[in-house]
């Protein structure tokens, strides 16, 4: 990476030696006629984060960033031009029956020894982040309910529990009025059934059910759901309740309490670094997402497989893209197919809505230099570090080995948290540009801004500002650095995040591809 850089001076980042733009790093943009170090002098005044063009362009030639082909201009530009999104045609997705296969396996690098974090074992052999009592729904008319119970919960037994960190109710607008059968049924279910098994959460499952609704708790608690014993007494149905609304909250409570006794015994322990099971995403990314704060989690992210963790990156719609950059780097062709069969999942997925792949990128994004998806994808998978890609992850499946893992989400935000929660995450990570105050109750969330700017505007919700690396403050390797150990710090409980202090946090939201009946 090239940085040209004075304090105060016009300052712009060029990536790769084959770029034709640059991206300007002036906190308020410059204006026209600014001439930068190396002579280059801008046609019009720019925006922060947007794209100056090195050299004249005709109808047809290349812009290129990250050293890949990001659009075609549409009209001659001039070296210096402003390159917004209307003068750029974008290129077509990479088809997906050429894409190299498992052809760039990069080598293992040498272990990092040693590292540890204090976490909670649970039965399954994972380890939480946190000690939570996560209460299971199956459908959404138990909400109400539900969240009054909770309320009470918290108020008046989570103080008797010192060791219990929080109560959940896993609520959810799936469950009745669906197709329940439907082909695409199965991820909305496995991921209800996956939340209830998220590390975090201790393993004391409870769920709440109304009764006759079309998801039923067994299969919940099993994917065979012949072989849960409903008996047991980790489950409650309000319509057995013969006193009314009174009685469910007591019973509710009654059943939590069991299970706070319980996970209040539970102690933190030193584990290894590899019990580390990462989800990382972005959201509001501006053009500094993939010169700063992705990098940074990238170099993370190589650390921590460097540990032997559990890393996982997502967002279907934002790699799908740069998918040949990814299959290339899968440790196996049978890994890079399944690549390619998410893919091809969700290509056909936005087909039968007739939706374009340009629908991804926001306004938000546009303002902060994005000009399409081609952009935005190469600025994303940088999150993915260097390593080779272990495993793929369907939607709502569960993580099955460690390594770095693609676990296939939309790139909404809610959506990909809470299909990352019911892959195993026990640690979030959010890199944002443009600013959102996201959170889960389920995890942990690290939020790292792309710029100085936001992280200062903001200082009482963003964790880690990686603008220090387009200013020349920091490098990347320091930032990664700094991030591992946050990481650790977090994972122990030593640190908590912004969100977790000001109890911040989406709701869980299901992915649903199945009709609603
Ligand atoms: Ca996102």
């Amino acid at each position: 990476m090239q940085l040209i850089e004075h304090s105060d001076s016009p300052r712009y980042i060029r990536l790769h030696e084959r770029d034709n733009v640059v991206v300007v790093v002036n906190d308020q943009g410059v204006p026209q006629g600014t001439e930068f170090a190396d002579g280059l002098v801008t046609a019009e005044f720019v925006p922060q984060s947007h794209k100056v063009l090195l050299e004249d362009l005709a109808v047809g030639d290349p812009v290129i960033r990250y050293g890949q082909i990001i659009g075609y201009a549409l009209q001659p530009i001039r070296r210096g031009s402003w390159v917004k999104e209307d003068l750029l045609r974008m290129p077509s997705a990479p088809p997906l029956d050429s894409l190299p296969l498992s052809t760039e396996v990069p080598a293992v690098q040498a272990p990092l020894e040693g590292f540890t974090f204090e976490g909670y074992r649970n039965a399954d052999g994972t380890v939480g982040t946190r000690n939570i009592l996560g209460i299971t729904t199956t459908v959404q008319c138990v909400t109400g309910v539900l969240d009054h119970a909770v309320k009470r919960i918290k108020d008046e037994l989570l103080p008797r529990y010192p060791h219990v960190d929080d109560v959940v109710a896993l609520t959810h607008s799936y469950g009745c009025g669906v197709a329940i059968t439907a082909t695409d049924a199965y991820i909305p279910i496995r991921t209800v059934r996956n939340l209830a098994r998220n590390p975090n959460l201790g393993g004391e499952a409870l769920v709440i059910s109304l009764g006759c609704e079309k998801l039923q708790a067994g299969q919940v608690m099993h994917e065979d759901d012949s072989s849960v014993d409903l008996s047991e007494p980790w489950l409650y149905r309000l319509q057995d309740a013969s006193h009314g609304f009174g009685e469910m909250v007591e019973q509710i409570m009654e059943l939590a309490e069991v299970r706070l006794k319980k996970l209040d015994q539970r102690r933190r322990e030193t584990v290894p670094a590899s019990e580390l099971v990462l989800g990382m995403q972005c959201g509001g990314s501006d053009a500094f997402s993939g010169i700063t704060a992705n990098p940074a989690l990238g170099y993370a992210s190589d650390l921590l497989l460097r540990a032997g963790a559990t890393v996982m990156f997502s967002e279907v719609t934002e790699v799908r893209d740069a998918i040949y950059l990814l299959t290339s780097r899968a440790e196996s062709e049978a890994v890079a197919r399944e690549l390619v069969r998410e893919m091809d999942w969700y290509d056909r997925y936005l087909a039968k809505g007739e939706a374009d792949r340009s629908a991804n990128t926001t306004p938000g994004n546009k303002k902060g230099g994005l000009s399409n998806i081609v952009e935005k994808s190469l600025g994303s998978i940088v999150k993915s570090g260097s390593s080779a890609i272990n495993g793929v992850l369907g939607p709502g499946e569960r993580f099955t080995r460690k390594g770095l893992i693609f676990c296939a989400t939309p790139a909404s935000d809610f959506v990909c948290g809470t299909l990352q929660l019911a892959a195993g995450m026990n640690l979030h990570v959010f890199t944002t540009g443009r600013g959102t105050p996201y959170g889960l109750a389920m995890a942990p969330v690290v939020k790292v801004s792309t710029r100085s700017e936001l992280a200062q505007r903001w200082p009482d919700l963003i964790d880690i500002d990686a603008g220090r690396i387009a200013t020349g403050r920091a490098s990347i390797e320091e930032l990664g650095w700094e991030l591992f150990h946050f990481y650790l710090d977090v994972a122990s409980g030593k640190q908590q995040t912004w969100a977790e202090r000001h109890k911040l946090h989406n709701d869980i939201t299901l992915f649903n591809p199945a009709p609603i009946t």
